[in-house]
């Protein structure tokens, strides 16, 4: 993949990289199609329409005001925070899994939904007030959406750009891939974290079950190329974006792998400590995970807040016994 000195990278003959960063220092990865008509799949932070999309559509000769669809993959604050400015400026009509359309109408609810794993863990009031404070300042204004998609429906996009919703919830409730058939290209956000995003860091999620679920849904399905929100961990390739042939489905397996181990860590630590509270089974899956998650050996002791969301709700998974580790 050969990125443009302009910001955008050609993935195949209609499907276009943009690479855009947002404050903590992470860059989130959105998608261009050119059919008939013109989609953007997810649209990056408050003001990523403004400060990202406008020079790298101007490098292919393109506006703003030329993005018919925002097809947003979930709607998490670096994936649909730039909604609200992107349609000020494009008319762009959204396009959300309903599931998550909580989350696309307030932006209180994505904070509730962002810190509830940290006030379930004990985080402290700092570390539960910083994690809100992040999401409203990259949050635009809560703009909803105009297309409420589910399971199957397709977006036609014309000149042979047909996707299929594919729902894969974990990440959110309402996590979806649009999978473009004729390419075999699934453009997936981030239901599929694999081994997380940074060094020494776990994949985001907030249901152990439905991820689950997912991983092996998507695990069975036919596709040649995973086209990522986020530069995950993972497969054959350190970090990148884009994964592809035989390196997708070992993408995959790891993520499995890694949700696998994660559980098993909060099963033992159930067992361990009966009657222990959530902090006390999180800090000890810890303790388990630095020597059975490889990337995690580099992080400091501790719990670390990116695992909060995973490691919450691997717990209550364990107390519950929903989590189903043996589905393929
Ligand atoms: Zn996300």
């Amino acid at each position: 993949m050969e990125v443009d000195p302009l910001g955008f990278a050609q993935v195949n003959h209609s499907c276009y990289t943009i690479m855009a960063p947002f404050h903590g220092g992470g860059n989130v990865f959105l998608y261009l199609l050119k059919g008939d008509r013109i989609a953007v799949v997810d649209t990056g932070v408050e003001h990523t329409p403004s400060e990202v999309l406008q020079p790298a559509l101007a490098g292919m000769g393109l506006a703003l005001s030329d993005i018919d669809l925002i097809l947003n993959t979930h709607a998490h604050l670096d994936h649909a925070g730039g909604n609200g400015e992107m349609k000020k400026l494009s008319r762009a009509s959204i396009c959300l899994h309903r599931d998550d359309l909580f989350m696309a109408d307030s932006v209180q609810a994505q904070v509730e939904f962002m810190t509830a794993p940290l006030i379930a863990l004990d985080f402290s009031r700092e570390a539960v007030g910083e994690r809100a404070e992040h999401t409203i300042a990259n949050t635009g204004q809560a703009v909803g959406a105009d297309t409420v998609l589910s399971e199957d429906d397709t977006v036609d996009l014309g000149k042979g750009i047909v996707l299929r919703v594919v729902h894969n919830p974990g990440h959110t409730p309402g996590s979806i891939s649009y999978f473009w058939e004729s390419e075999g290209i699934m453009l997936m956000g981030d239901g599929v974290p694999g081994m997380g995003s940074r060094p020494g860091g776990y994949p985001l999620y907030f249901d152990a079950c439905s991820y689950r679920r997912s991983l092996a849904k998507l695990s069975r399905m036919d596709f040649r190329m995973m086209c990522l929100g986020h530069a995950y961990l993972g497969g054959t390739l350190v970090n990148h974006p884009i994964r592809e042939g035989a390196d997708c489905m070992l993408f995959l397996k790891g993520a499995i792998r890694t949700a696998d181990t994660i559980h098993q860590a909060a099963v033992d630590a159930v067992r361990r400590m009966p009657g222990a509270g959530k902090r006390e089974l999180a800090l000890a899956m810890v303790s388990e995970l630095v020597y059975s998650i490889p990337q995690v050996l580099v992080r400091e002791t501790g719990m670390p807040g990116a695992a909060a969301a995973a490691f919450a709700t691997h717990i209550d998974a364990a107390l519950d016994g929903s989590y189903e580790a043996d589905i393929l």
